[in-house]
């Protein structure tokens, strides 16, 4: 059965884009732990990251730190964080989230809110940042 992420990837379920080519999809996290919260997904779905080849690997973090380049732009933040976790879906997937402080990085953290309008808004800015670069 295909992931949640991989729906997303075929637009079988929405999600606020922020960035794509073709073997990489990149989108806000619905639940996010501070403004752009953004999750890099490999579109050939794998559960466990570093079971990925190493060029596969290779490919998707490049593209993940463009992702990093493109918040930290649009995103007032100090350092964007990169975490890979993946108890929750298990299709490959690295967190990136524009910090303040160490700890808006814990997971166990209370979620933030942002209304469908906002999210939208959030995405666009980064989006627009990643294809400036
Ligand atoms: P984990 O697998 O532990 O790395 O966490 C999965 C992450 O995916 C969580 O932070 C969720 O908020 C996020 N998530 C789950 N479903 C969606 C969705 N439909 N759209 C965006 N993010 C999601």
């Amino acid at each position: 059965m295909a992931s949640i992420f991989s729906k997303i990837i075929a637009g079988e379920i929405p999600s606020y884009k922020v960035a794509e080519d073709d073997k990489h999809y990149a989108f806000l996290d619905i639940n996010p732990l501070a403004e752009g919260h953004t999750l890099v997904v490999p579109k050939k779905e794998v559960d466990y990251a570093f079971d990925m080849p190493q060029e596969d690997f290779k490919e998707w973090t490049d593209f993940a730190r463009r992702v990093a380049i493109a918040q930290k732009m649009a995103i007032p933040c100090q350092r964007v964080g990169s975490a890979i976790l993946g108890f929750d879906v298990p299709h490959a997937h690295i967190h990136l989230v524009p910090l303040q402080n160490e700890g808006q990085m814990n997971f166990k953290n209370e979620r933030a809110k942002f209304s469908p309008e906002q999210m939208t808004e959030i995405a666009k800015r980064i989006a627009t940042a990643f294809n400036q670069e």
